[in-house]
């Protein structure tokens, strides 16, 4: 978070106008900070030539590391009473180790924590239901990965309801489904006894392997198509 050192501050309100979360406010005789709001974006603290902003830092939640079998886990968790989550998830993606194969989990909607938790990620998944709800949320997360201009897929869940419209739209906008999860009971039974659905139902872990291949294709794709775009 920024720290303002008020013998350099010449209150030009720069910071001000341009914290574009409002975590900065110059008035007549001070800037005040807000650090609930600070995304930690780092701007205020490097344009302006006062050179009047440093940066301090300030806990706002954990990140819990472990492992199951050969897979590393990483979870953030956020102080109750903070509200901003993206430097948390900054701080998490930092600890992730390259891999072949690195999964983050994103919050739904199109806000803040979205963009953060997805921004250089190779390939997007939308998981999407095929309610009207679904479909309006899928239609706000398509025009989002669309304006960052990243790669990306859908997943529809709890597939066998009525999804026609669903399956209309992605044909009609050119989206590739990678997989179509069944709306299936077991799932949600053994989801409450803590259980993985690829691991107690056989036809979910064949879906999942069918996932990750169909992923793994359409990665080697854009990585051929990338080193093909750089040598012409
Ligand atoms: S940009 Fe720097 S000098 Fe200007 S008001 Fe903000 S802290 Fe003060
Ligand atoms: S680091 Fe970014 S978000 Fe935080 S106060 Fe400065 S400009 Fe605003």
């Amino acid at each position: 978070m920024p720290q303002v050192d008020s013998n350099r501050c010449d209150l030009c309100g720069q910071c001000s106008d341009f914290c574009r979360y409002n975590a900065l406010l110059c008035l007549p005789g001070q800037v005040v900070t807000f650090p609930e709001l600070c995304h930690g974006c780092g701007g205020c603290s490097r344009l302006f030539p006062q050179q009047a902003i440093s940066e301090v830092p300030r806990e706002i939640g954990t990140i819990e590391l472990g492992t199951a079998g050969a897979i590393h886990f990483a979870s953030g968790l956020l102080n109750i009473g903070e509200a901003m989550s993206p430097p948390l998830i900054r701080g998490l993606k930092n600890t992730l180790i390259e891999s072949e194969g690195t999964i983050i989990d994103a919050p739904p909607g199109t806000s803040c924590p979205v963009i953060e938790s997805i921004r250089h990620c190779d390939y997007i998944v939308l998981v999407t239901e095929p309610t009207p709800f679904g479909l309006n949320d899928l239609k706000l997360a398509v025009e989002m990965v669309r304006a960052l201009k990243q790669p990306f897929g859908i997943v529809i869940n709890r597939s066998g309801l009525d999804e026609r419209r669903m399956l209309d739209y992605c044909q009609r906008e050119h989206l590739p489904i990678l997989a179509q999860l069944p709306d299936d009971r077991r799932v949600a039974e053994a989801y409450s006894r803590g259980e993985l659905a690829c691991a107690v139902l056989a036809e979910f872990k064949q879906l999942f392997a069918g996932l990750l291949a169909a992923l793994d294709t359409v990665l080697q794709q854009n990585q051929s198509n990338a080193t093909a775009g750089e040598t012409s």
